[in-house]
């Protein structure tokens, strides 16, 4: 993202510059409006910037709105799916249970019934094996035993009764016979019938299982789509997160911004108020000055222009810091720099020169100024001289233009060896590049 911070010591210079009653001259208001009013048209910019920004990025948050919204249908859509599976699923293990009794039962049903069989066999070759035996019997022992039984016969209905008891016998034997034949067979169809339900049965398994497996594989295939479907909702919904994140910051800067427009609109206004004041004042000031040319003209009263003041430091021109406002070199505080600090190679012990004739009015050691030195030219004008290692005059001492009045040093509240000189008007300080030629 392109930097659009307004640089807060510029923001800082137009608000202290406005707020102060320092604006020292109707170009330097000028020249802030300009500077204020271009950080208004830069805001602006910023400000419809971070407009265009701001749509782009809720265009892009609908888009992953809608996307979620999508991937949370698609995830209902599985999550459905899922339970669907799962409950065919359920069902199919209970089918196959329930078909796993019934082999259970079959499978005891079909064990009974080959007992059963083989109980019907042998019992079916036991008869024929004992009908067998006896007719054997009869036909080796007892060939003369039906006739014998015939012939011990003592009547006629006798024998008939002993005959008749003979077909009886023989009749009987052969009944029981097929019956264990018949017998055999029902119990043979039952075996059969038996496995045939088997087999059914275990058909009906084997369809159940495969389907049970399909579907257990139906399960772990929509597991992993919603799985895969959940990591691309996380996805998006990080997303999301960023573009509101980078959307909230949008709009802290906008009100930033905003702020700083009303702010720098207020100034802007303050500045035309005050341009307004000074124009006036100039005004003034260029009428007074052709009143003074006039008197002048008639011989009395002099201009600040034809002081004739020289260079206060002969020989080193070097102003190491402005009249104006400056960060303290020491204090580190933005403030008004009432004269211009004058340095350069082996100044100290350098003399200051007075810059023009006059009086002195002070000469001591005062505070953060050091050993300083003010002298009284007339008409309001005063010149100071200030972080002086010795002092050269006293007060009330009548000095000429030229003459010593201090040896440069670094007394009070300084730095480094350097004059510090100021020009004031009725005591408010103006700036001393207005009054001596470098
Ligand atoms: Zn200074």
């Amino acid at each position: 993202m392109k930097k659009r911070y307004i640089p807060a010591c510029a923001l800082l210079l137009s608000l202290f510059m406005t707020v102060s009653v320092f604006a020292s001259s109707l170009k330097d208001a000028k020249k802030e409006l300009d500077s204020v009013s271009k950080n208004i048209e830069e805001a602006k910019d910023e400000l419809t910037q971070i407009e265009e920004e701001k749509d782009e990025v809720r265009r892009q948050l609908n888009a992953i709105e809608k996307e979620l919204k999508a991937k949370e249908d698609e995830l209902a859509a599985v999550e459905k799916q899922l339970i669907k599976t799962q409950s065919e699923l359920e069902t199919t293990q209970q089918e196959l249970q329930a078909t796993e009794d019934e082999l259970t039962q079959t499978q005891e049903e079909l064990e009974e019934l080959r007992a059963d069989l083989d109980e019907a066999i042998h019992q079916a070759e036991e008869q024929e094996r004992l009908n067998a035996a006896r007719l054997r019997a009869m036909y080796m022992n007892s060939t003369a035993s039906y006739l014998e039984l015939l012939l011990e016969s003592k009547s006629l209905n006798d024998l008939l009764n002993r005959v008749d008891m003979i077909v009886q016998m023989i009749t009987y034997d052969q009944q029981v016979f097929e019956n264990m034949l018949l017998y055999r067979d029902e119990v043979e169809d039952k075996k059969i019938a038996c496995e045939d339900q088997e087999q059914k049965i275990l058909d009906c398994l084997k369809e159940i299982e495969q389907k049970k497996s399909e579907l257990e594989q139906k399960e772990n295939e929509i597991k992993a789509a919603k799985k895969h479907i959940s990591r691309q909702k996380s996805e998006i919904q990080t997303a999301q997160t960023e573009k509101e994140k980078l959307m909230s910051q949008l709009s802290e800067e906008e009100v930033r911004i905003r702020e700083e427009l009303n702010q720098m609109d207020k100034e802007s206004k303050e500045l035309e108020q005050k341009i307004r004041e000074l124009t006036k004042a100039e005004e003034e000031r260029r009428k007074a000055e052709e009143a003074n040319k006039k008197a002048d003209r008639g011989g009395s009263g002099k201009s600040h222009s034809s002081t004739g003041m020289i260079w206060p430091v002969p020989g080193y021109s070097h102003i190491s810091s402005p009249f104006g406002y400056r960060i303290h070199p020491i204090t580190k505080e933005y403030r008004m720099h009432k004269g211009i600090d004058i340095s350069g190679v082996n100044i100290k012990n350098k003399p200051a020169a007075a810059v023009q004739d006059g009086t002195v009015i002070l000469a001591q050691y005062y505070g953060t100024y050091g050993n300083t030195v003010i002298i009284d030219h007339g008409g309001g004008i005063t010149s100071l001289y200030a972080h002086g290692s010795s002092i050269n005059v006293s007060v009330g001492q009548q000095v000429k233009k030229g003459d010593t009045v201090l040896l440069i040093g670094s007394t009070g509240r300084s730095t480094g060896p350097h004059l510090h000189f100021e020009v004031r008007e009725n005591g408010t300080p103006v700036n001393p590049l207005n009054y001596v030629p470098r």
